[in-house]
Formats: C-alpha cells, sequence, structure tokens
C-alpha cells in the first residue's frame, strides 16, 4: 500500500497542516491533505485522556476516522524536560494556567531558572497515529534531543520552540528555517516512519 490520495489530518492548527503538506512534498507524496476546518460538522474537543503521546495519537486518529470516512493522520507532542522528570510532557499544550504558548513557556523558564547548563537537557517528542478503518492502526514516534536555553530566542516555530536548542545546533529551534527544522524535528521523524511503514503495507 501507498500512501492514501486523500487523508485527513486531525488538527485545526493551519501551521501543522502546512508542516504535514511540506513534509510528504518533500518525499514526493502528493496527496490531497484536509485538515479538520473541511469538516464543519465535526465539532468534538476530542478529550486527551491517554498517560501518553502514542494513546493520545491514537484517540484522535481513530476518532476523525469515524466522523470522516477518511484515512486520519493525529499526532500528540511536547516538551519532556530531564531536570522536571519528564514534564511538561503530554500536558505541554496546557502546562501554565493561561494555556497559552506564551505562558507555557514563561512558566517552564521559571522553574528551569536554577538548573545548572550540565542538567538542562530536554526533547522535543511526537507521536503520530494513522487509522484507516481498515487496516490495523499504525503508531509511530519521533523525538529531538537539545538542551534548555535560559532566554527566548529567535521568531519562526511555535510552543517552546524559542527555549529549546537542538543538539549539534548553535540556533534555537526557532531560529532555524521551517525546513531545517522539519529535517530534524520529532514530528518530522515520526511521520517520515509513518510514511515507511505505510509504504511496507500489503493490500
Ligand atoms: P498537541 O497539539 O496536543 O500535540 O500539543 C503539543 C504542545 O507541545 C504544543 O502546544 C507546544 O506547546 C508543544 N510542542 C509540540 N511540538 C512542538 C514544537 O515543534 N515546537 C514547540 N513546541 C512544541
Amino acid at each position: 500500500m501507498t500512501f492514501p490520495a486523500r487523508v485527513v489530518l486531525a488538527t485545526r492548527n493551519g501551521k501543522k497542516l502546512q508542516e504535514l503538506q511540506r513534509l510528504l512534498e518533500s518525499l514526493g507524496i502528493t496527496s490531497e491533505v484536509l485538515s479538520l476546518e473541511s469538516f464543519p460538522d465535526f465539532t468534538d474537543d476530542i478529550a486527551e485522556t491517554a498517560p501518553d503521546f502514542e494513546g493520545n495519537a491514537l484517540i484522535k486518529a481513530t476518532a476523525v476516522a469515524a466522523a470522516t470516512g477518511l484515512p486520519a493522520i493525529a499526532d500528540d507532542s511536547g516538551l519532556c524536560v530531564d531536570a522536571l522528570n519528564g514534564m511538561p510532557g503530554v500536558l505541554s499544550a496546557r502546562w501554565s494556567a493561561q494555556r497559552d504558548d506564551h505562558s507555557n513557556l514563561e512558566l517552564v523558564l521559571a522553574q528551569t531558572a536554577d538548573v545548572p547548563a550540565e542538567r538542562r537537557g530536554a526533547a522535543f517528542v511526537a507521536a503520530v497515529a494513522y487509522v484507516d478503518g481498515e487496516g490495523e492502526p499504525i503508531v509511530v514516534r519521533g523525538q529531538m534531543r537539545g538542551h534548555l536555553l535560559t532566554q527566548p530566542r529567535g521568531s519562526h516555530g511555535f510552543g517552546y520552540d524559542p527555549i529549546f536548542q537542538p543538539v549539534g545546533y548553535e540556533s534555537s529551534n526557532a531560529e532555524l528555517s521551517p525546513q531545517d527544522k522539519d529535517a530534524i524535528s520529532h514530528r518530522g521523524q515520526a511521520l517520515r516512519a509513518l510514511v515507511e511503514q505505510l509504504a511496507q503495507r500489503i493490500d
């Protein structure tokens, strides 16, 4: 089996949609990728109740495939900080009371203010699930290691990008171009693994 001609990405986030389209194009895949914006009747806020990224990605992909009748891809991702025992992890999007990117980032910076350079290790993790209602679901994981900066740097990307410096780079994620980030990102790795697994599937 190859990649389906039409697929829904379980998000309303235009940046995530563009990211998947960019990644598929870079792999020579020309599928039409829809987002939930194309399904105005699908208003369910899917509860991300699983304790891990894989479980949440699977919950979302299953719900969206059932509601739309199309193959669905969902991701769940977050920042895991070593000095915070892997938190915010699956709580990354709702870490602060305000639940916005800026407040979440400021809270992590405050919580790690006293952590010395040698203990500032962190990882972005993403699980991506694919459900088409026919074959077994596929769930894959990608990870990008790096360390936490003490001050935000750069204006690209979103979320915790300005305070994360990937291993082997002098720039923060928010100082990388979208294409350079895709090449090393947790979601990029997971999506490439998904495409590989789909390619190996026999009809
Ligand atoms: P999700 O949309 O439920 O997967 O939430 C992921 C949250 O983790 C986002 O709100 C961001 O705060 C954070 N996150 C995940 N991936 C990235 C990334 O690539 N850069 C920066 N923050 C990210």
